[in-house]
């Protein structure tokens, strides 16, 4: 153990904050304190409090808990509370720098080392490490297979090794990274410090896998509900893709939020068209040159009320508090990574919106993309079925949130009523009868023919091609009169996502059925339809501002403050929530503190925030 220096305040009270400022005095090691007077917050959350005190205690800890639910105090806390430097792993260098700027502000000694710093920066991490000046350390990966890092390591005191984003780890996770293989190593090389994993993984597979991967099978696992009330899940069945993500953005005016699309291509047209349309977006994908995704990417984080077009090449490691929406233009290809893609809405708490739009063209596109892969048949049936999964939460009558969590083996009660099957029932019909006469036109067709021509066959629809094929003639012809063409659309979406009707991609997507088809056939298995919901119905529901539960006078007091927020970052080249969270500024414009010592009070503001931004904030609450 090395000698204790002064690195932490330890005020008692919060007024104390403001004067142990100026007379910082010796190490403690109560976390809430630290919780209280670096990071401004006034109790844990959750189970952060048990893991917190398992850590510090030198015990190894594997953290489950959702986005948002607060993992990084899991293991900053006891880096600061415990002797010694705190060294995180984290998969992004490109992102460090904002984790560790934030911690700056807050007033702790962070540093990054990796390959993107020059020899002098390096140099410099490292005296300052030596000096005992660094208390936590973030790196990525592979540092660890980098010559002279286990040196650097066995000359100093390390606290704890943080594994963020520890489903990396796993290849049966959606960001399989192979220099986190190498992570096993610490067990054996530092058996006397404490490890931490964490991920927002909730897909069990995953989760033992990281176990095993990392030896962490003694460590004692903490698992938080995977819900995330905040985050409204909203999936409309596609009429023009475009016209409703528009009616879905106006919502969202001065929000920031991400949009995603299957490929390069769409994402640049609808980047392109949506800048066309008055909304300020940026495209994101791995096909644009390296500095033009950098520069997007630190727009996004730097600039408010920017809309990211990407594909799926964006996100991870995004830790961006305030994204109020993420927006699916295409299907995701499984629940876990729709899940991961909308989890990263809303980290701060604050309402968020996860909205997909969705269709037949899906259902197709993404059968086709597995057949077509060049998986071995067993990976391909596992990918249909995790495909078959979000297709049903996407069909699902009942609540949307209830669908999610029980993927993931969790129960909970439905009626979320923060879901658009929640806020919306939607109604269902009894569909055996419909399902049966969209088979059998499919079957006396000769299962050639893609859903338009089935539907004109099953309405007696006098086509062309109709009397080219003598479907006329048929007995199915017109034997759906009585239903809508659009409900028939419906229908056959609903079969093709039940699986009784196959796409065949060889046959440029003529429709076929399946062998189960022939259970329906017999009425041995009855068929239920949701009715999809009118197009007005979705779109009810009011703008969805950060400030939209605040008063006319405390949103004016609300911008104001944003407005200064916006300016400090800029001066600093930082963004916007490192200087304090939306939270924060909406509890003062609500407060309107006075003082420090009241300014103190409010969420979010430690000694070191307090000490640089108090005197520019009161000074411009002076004014309102
Ligand atoms: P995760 O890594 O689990 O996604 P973060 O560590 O980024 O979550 O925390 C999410 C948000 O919650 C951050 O804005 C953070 O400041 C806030 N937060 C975390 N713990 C607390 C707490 N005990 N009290 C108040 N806010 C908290
Ligand atoms: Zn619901």
């Amino acid at each position: 153990m090395r000698a204790i220096r002064p690195r932490r305040f330890s005020p008692s009270d919060v007024s104390a904050k403001v004067t142990s400022l100026l007379a910082p005095a010796f190490v403690h090691h109560d976390p809430l304190n630290v919780l209280a007077s670096v990071f401004g917050h006034k109790a844990f959350r959750g189970q952060q409090e048990d893991v917190v005190r398992h850590v510090t205690g030198g015990g190894d800890a594997v953290v489950l808990f959702p986005t948002g639910a607060g993992k990084s105090l899991c293991y900053q806390i006891p880096a600061l509370c415990r002797a010694g430097v705190g060294v995180v792993i984290s998969p992004l260098i490109a992102l460090m720098r904002d984790q560790v700027e934030a911690l700056k502000q807050a007033g702790v000694k962070a540093a990054s080392l990796n390959s993107s710093m020059g020899g002098d920066e390096q140099r410099a991490v490292r005296d300052a490490l030596f000096a005992g000046k660094i208390d936590l350390l973030y790196v990525a990966p592979e540092r660890f297979s980098a010559p002279g890092f286990h040196d650097l390591l066995s000359r100093i005191d390390i606290a704890l090794f943080a594994i963020d984003e520890a489903h990396c780890v796993s290849q049966w996770g959606h960001d399989f990274r192979p220099e986190y293989r190498e992570l096993v190593q610490l067990k054996e090389l530092y058996p006397d410090v404490p490890r931490i994993a964490l991920t927002a993984t909730a897909d069990p597979t995953t989760r033992a896998d990281i176990i095993e991967r990392l030896g962490l099978e003694r460590a004692e696992i903490f698992t938080a509900s995977f819900d995330r009330p905040n985050i409204a899940y909203t999936i409309v069945e596609r009429a023009n893709a475009r016209r409703q993500l528009l009616a879905f953005l106006v919502r969202h005016k001065g929000n920031s939020g991400i949009v995603y699309c299957l490929s390069r291509a769409k994402v640049e047209a609808t980047a392109q068209w949506l800048s066309g349309e008055g909304i300020a977006a940026l495209p994101y994908h791995a096909g644009l040159d390296a500095a033009v995704r950098s520069r997007h990417q630190d727009a996004f984080l730097r600039e408010e009320g920017l809309c990211l077009v990407a594909t799926v090449a964006f996100g991870m490691g995004i830790d961006k508090p305030d994204v109020r929406y993420v927006a699916h233009l295409d299907l995701p290809a499984s629940i876990e990574a729709y899940y991961q893609e909308t989890g990263r809405a809303g980290r701060d708490g604050q309402p968020a919106d996860a909205w997909m739009s969705y269709g037949m063209a899906d259902v197709v596109q993404r059968r086709r993309m597995i057949a077509e892969g060049n998986a071995p048949d067993a990976i391909k049936r596992v990918e249909n079925a995790k495909l078959n999964a979000l297709l049903g939460v996407c069909e699902t009558a009942s609540c949307r949130r209830q669908a999610i969590l029980a993927h993931f083996g969790e129960s909970h009660p439905g009626s979320c009523g923060n879901c658009d099957t929640c806020l919306t029932p939607v109604e269902t019909w009894e569909g055996t009868e419909a399902a049966i006469k969209a088979l059998a036109a499919i079957y006396r067709t000769g299962q050639r023919f893609g859903a338009a021509h089935i539907v004109d066959v099953l309405v007696g629809k006098a086509t062309d091609k109709v009397a080219r094929f003598g479907h006329d003639n048929q007995p199915v012809f017109g034997a759906g009169r009585d239903i809508d063409a659009k409900v028939w659309q419906s229908v056959i979406r609903q079969l093709t996502a039940m699986g009784l009707i196959i796409v065949d991609h060889d046959a440029h997507g003529a429709l076929t059925l399946d062998e189960s088809a022939r259970a329906v056939f017999r009425k041995e298995r009855p068929i239920t339809f949701r009715r999809d919901p009118g197009r007005k119905s979705a779109e009810v529901r009011r703008a969805l501002s950060v400030s939209a539960d605040l008063g006319p006078e405390a949103r004016e007091i609300f911008e104001a403050l944003r407005a200064k927020r916006a300016e400090l970052a800029k001066a600093q080249g930082v963004p916007p929530y490192v200087v304090f969270h939306d939270s924060t500024l909406k509890a003062m414009a609500l407060a309107r503190p006075r003082s420090l010592d009241a300014m103190a009070l409010l969420p979010g503001i430690g000694a070191a925030k307090l000490e640089r931004y108090g005197e520019a904030f009161l000074k411009m609450l002076a004014q309102t």
